[in-house]
């Protein structure tokens, strides 16, 4: 049973060498005495930024470290192999929170949306909080990206958190990634105003010619933050989607229309900072009247079955595409997480470890 282990806490920013890759033994069937226990062979896993949060030492924040010399926890598609579980049987596909290892062994698995069980701050942190998978007539990977986590964190952040209405101008960061990607997309299906920034041409080409955004443009080619919203935005901004922080938060913020609202989904620039900052322009705030909200999808997936009927059908119908960059073998995961933080991915960052 290969798996991605964790050597030691990650200070600054993580590299490829703060991981390695261990063989355990494991039983391919449930040990006895483990009812209740299921079995799976992890398929796809899911490299996010959030992780980093948890490999680092932390004491104040939201996410508990994990423990060096253990696999990492985080979402991924699974298959079950065996099961001791009346709610999972063998063959059961499920995405949810696994360890990065060919199997797992969970001995209590949860089926975790269909019990909306949404007040339990723990939710979907848990190796075997899982969600059954009903609809296989599309890409399998799909459950981490735009039908898992991101999806939903694309829906709640732009429904939920914008207020949009259709007119709307929308600027989005980190646009051509597993969220941003969809939430221009579902900007655009609204009928808004919509332009991303990413951190290469050839992200920005797939913004503009992809993905149909109105406008992109390369951040790291500008001299001038505030010049290019300008340029995109001669109007102003009425929603920003806020995925880097920084410096591109503190342009945002000189181009904000009156009214205008600020979902703050992440802030990557600043993750790995020593000294987190460079915004300076929050009196706009107060001139602009301007609401900031931050906003965690955990809150959120109490809608999952809504968001899946809005979704599911956009996607088989070709109306919403989506862009993954898809790494092979377990030997490529360490690589893989580490280049979210350079900007290596181009789109929706997936580990493949076996394909059935
Ligand atoms: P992406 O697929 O967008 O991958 C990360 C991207 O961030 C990189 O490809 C890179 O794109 C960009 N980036 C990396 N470092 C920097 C930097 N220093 N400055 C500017 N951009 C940078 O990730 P996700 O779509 O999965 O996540 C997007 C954001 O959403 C993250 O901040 C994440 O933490 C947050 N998040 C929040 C959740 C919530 O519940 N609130 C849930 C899940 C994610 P580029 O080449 O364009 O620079």
């Amino acid at each position: 049973n290969k798996q991605v282990v964790l050597k030691h806490y990650v200070t600054g920013f993580p590299k490829e060498s703060d991981l390695f890759l261990k063989t355990a033994t494991v039983e391919l069937k449930i040990p006895h005495g483990c009812n209740g226990a299921v079995l799976v062979k992890n398929l796809y896993l899911s490299c996010d930024p959030y992780l980093i949060n948890h490999m680092k030492k932390v004491e104040e924040n939201y996410a508990d470290s994990f423990t060096p010399g253990s696999p990492i926890v985080g979402y991924g598609v699974s298959r079950v192999v065996d099961s001791s579980n009346p709610h999972f049987k063998k063959g059961d596909l499920v995405w949810g929170i696994t360890s990065w290892e060919e199997y797992t062994l969970i001995k209590s698995p949860r089926n975790s949306i269909q019990n909306q069980e949404t007040d339990d701050v723990t939710f979907f942190t848990v190796p075997g909080t899982f969600c059954k998978i009903l609809h296989t007539d599309v890409p399998l990977s799909y459950y981490t990206g735009i039908l898992g986590m991101p999806g939903m964190t694309a829906y709640a952040g732009f429904y939920e958190v914008c207020s949009p209405k259709k007119g709307d101008t929308v600027f989005i960061s980190a646009a051509s990634g597993a969220i941003g990607q969809l939430v221009g997309q579902f900007a655009k299906l609204m009928g808004c105003y919509v332009v991303g920034s990413a951190g290469s041409k050839d992200k920005v080409d797939i913004l503009k010619n992809k993905l149909g955004f109105d406008n992109a443009f390369n951040y790291k080619e500008e001299q001038d933050l505030n010049a290019a919203l300008n340029r995109c935005f001669p109007n102003g901004i009425d929603i920003y989607f806020e995925n880097v922080g920084g410096k591109m938060l503190d342009a945002v913020l000189l181009n904000m229309n009156l009214h205008g609202r600020v979902a703050v989904c992440g802030m990557i620039s600043q993750y790995n900072l020593d000294q987190p900052g460079g915004v300076h322009n929050l009196a706009c705030l107060i001139i602009k009247r301007i609401r900031i909200e931050g906003y965690v999808v955990n809150d959120y997936y109490h809608l999952y079955p809504k968001f899946l009927d809005k979704v599911l059908p956009l996607v088989k119908e070709g109306k919403i595409t989506y862009v993954e960059d898809i790494a092979e073998g377990l030997e490529s995961a360490p690589g893989a997480l580490v280049g979210l933080f350079s900007g290596r991915n181009v789109g929706k960052q997936v580990v493949a470890v076996a394909r059935e």
